[in-house]
């Protein structure tokens, strides 16, 4: 049995004090993924931090955006009338996550951090670069259905598999941070990192810090966002595909865009190509075709996920009809 310590901390420093008094400390939020890894043996951590005690709960207003607490449930950010209204595509995202009683639980802050399904770093009893560097990576040419087709190297294909990531990109969202040496602000585009060489490392957070809140700037695209997710089954299922964007239409024609799509890439992935298409033209049927055609350009599927390739884009051609009232 593993054996670790348990702290409750009190208010913020006392948490980044904590997580930086111990070695191999974690904090645990709503517990819904960090439970799981620990039943499983995946992560052996020496203590967890509980900060659920933190004043970090809720969602205000921040200028003409929103400040979400980390630690406001997915719920409660799905049912807000003003994410609703002003967010869409964040609202719907979450709707599409987990099940009502994990979105109950699981916080923000946490669901950023959630780590990969990829099987094998699921499963303690093999080899994972990403669990334990150096030791392999059996889903190069094993189960692979629902791995990366971007951003992979040698050493890790595993893929980031949550949605509300993927909403906070086009939404050109920001994390506020805390840590031993003051806070900082961090683009949510800027959180994950490609495994290249060094899979274990997963964000650019640096050790002891704690997500405090994510704002929501108010764009001329947020409030015309959309998310489409594509999985096994209709609910309780992580993405094979995802797709988020958000478009600033002017008389018809697309001003500016953001796509990004989820569960197809090492990271929460942005589709530049798809963006410089949409730009500057009218959005029809045709222009969602080419735009679509522009997503996969420089996909590295497996052999079990080829089929990522062309979901991708008929999720990019569907979510882009969406968007402009054809579907
Ligand atoms: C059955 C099931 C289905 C699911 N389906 C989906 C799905 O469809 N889509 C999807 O996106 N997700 C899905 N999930 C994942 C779920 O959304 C995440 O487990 C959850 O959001 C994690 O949040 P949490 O608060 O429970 O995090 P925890 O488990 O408490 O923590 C997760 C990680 O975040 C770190 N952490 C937490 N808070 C902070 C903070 N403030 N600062 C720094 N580090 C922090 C922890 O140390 C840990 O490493 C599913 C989960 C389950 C169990």
């Amino acid at each position: 049995m593993l054996a670790f310590g348990y702290a409750q901390a009190k208010d913020l420093p006392m948490g980044i004090e904590l997580l930086r008094d111990t070695p191999a400390a974690l904090p645990i939020a709503g517990g819904t993924d960090i439970i799981q890894l620990l039943q499983e043996g995946v992560i052996a951590p020496s203590e967890l931090v509980d900060i659920n005690l933190l004043p970090l709960r809720g969602i205000e207003p921040a200028g003409e955006g929103l400040r979400i607490g980390a630690l406001t449930r997915l719920s409660e950010i799905a049912d807000d009338a003003r994410v609703k209204a002003r967010f869409p595509v964040l609202a719907r995202a979450l709707e599409e996550t987990a099940s009502p009683q994990v979105r109950n639980m699981a916080t923000a802050a946490g669901n950023l951090l959630q780590r990969t399904r990829c099987l094998y770093f699921r499963d303690a009893t093999v080899p994972c670069n990403k669990r334990e560097p150096g030791s392999g990576c059996p889903a190069m040419d094993g189960e692979n259905r629902m791995n990366a087709i971007f951003g992979g190297s040698s050493s890790c294909i595993a893929a980031y598999p949550g949605d509300m990531a993927n909403a906070l990109l086009v939404l050109d969202a920001e994390l506020e941070v805390q840590g031993p040496d003051g806070g900082r602000r961090l683009a949510v585009a800027d959180l994950h990192r490609e495994p290249g060489d060094t899979p274990h490392l997963e964000t650019t957070l640096r050790p002891s810090e704690i997500i405090t809140a994510i704002h929501l700037p108010a764009t001329p695209r947020s409030a015309n966002s959309h998310y489409l997710k594509l999985r096994d089954r209709a609910s309780f299922e992580w993405a094979l595909v995802s797709v988020a964007v958000a478009l600033e239409t002017k008389d018809g024609e697309i001003r500016s865009a953001r796509v990004a799509a989820g569960a197809v890439g090492t990271t929460p992935w942005r589709l530049p190509l798809v963006e410089r298409r949409l730009e500057r033209g009218r959005l029809d049927e045709a222009a969602a075709v080419a735009a679509a055609e522009a997503a996969t350009h420089g996909a590295n599927p497996r052999s079990q996920n080829a089929f990522k390739v062309k979901l991708l884009r008929a999720a990019v051609q569907r979510v882009l009809l969406m968007a402009g009232g054809l579907a």
